[in-house]
């Protein structure tokens, strides 16, 4: 049950509902440390704090950040973190979020962010944090963009998916880093492993994620041969 935009996923795990235009946050209270997924928009910020101390926390008890990826939804209050945190993302995320990439990240679309972010850890795949009553794995899944990952736990195998996959198998944007060739991939491999239930950056959480994921596969499936079709016609047009 959702009270005050928080929803408590697993024990001593909560999602931060976005709002705005914002991302969803989570937050992990780990024995070893705490975790938050996504920091959501810059002018969101003293809504989260909110969040933050209704669950207890200060902005400094944050230990870490796991940006899912590299758009201003989902990193834009890094600044109030990047001082006393240590800012994780995947290294093509970390790549263009340090070189204040505004294009891909979309700064433009106007959020308040102008200070220069930092990303201290550049993960790959098979990183893994480990805060004591949890271990979250990286798992590189580009698509959406080229620096998109999802987080696993494999003891009790939830997913969170950031913009890669959503509920009810909902298609995401692919961005102007993306693929939707990755994309389709990075869905398949997924579908690989064991997943109870997935914690996206939009929407509902859903407890049904092999059906989630099917419907993905198929849509990217019929959106790549729709962009085929055209490409032809364009072809055979000159
Ligand atoms: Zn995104």
């Amino acid at each position: 049950m959702i009270i005050d935009n928080i929803l408590e996923v697993q024990d001593n795990i909560f999602m931060i509902r976005g709002v705005k235009n914002s991302s969803h946050s989570y937050v992990i209270k780990g024995i070893r440390g705490n975790i938050l997924i996504d920091s959501g928009i810059d002018s969101n910020f003293h809504y989260l704090q909110s969040k933050l101390i209704q669950l207890g926390l200060k902005v400094r008890d944050i230990d870490i950040v796991i940006n899912t990826h590299e758009h201003f939804d989902h990193i834009g209050a890094n600044r109030y973190f990047q001082e006393h945190a240590t800012i994780a993302a995947h290294r093509f995320a970390a790549n263009k979020i340090s070189l204040n990439d505004r294009y891909v990240t979309m700064y433009e679309s106007g959020d308040l962010n102008t200070l220069p972010l930092h990303v201290h850890l550049w993960q790959e795949s098979k990183s893994r944090f480990d805060v004591g009553n949890y271990v979250l794995d990286i798992i590189h899944t580009p698509g959406h963009t080229s620096g998109s990952i999802c987080i696993y736990e494999p003891v009790k195998k939830f997913l969170f998916t950031g913009d890669m996959l959503f509920a009810g198998g909902v298609l995401s944007h692919i961005s102007e880093s993306g693929s939707v060739g990755d994309y389709i991939n990075s869905l398949m491999s997924l579908n690989t492993r064991q997943i109870q239930e997935i914690y996206p950056g939009h929407g509902d959480i859903s407890k049904n994620p092999a059906e989630d994921l099917r419907m993905a596969i198929e849509s990217a499936r019929e959106f790549l041969n729709e962009k085929e079709t055209v490409s032809v016609t364009y072809v055979c047009n000159e």
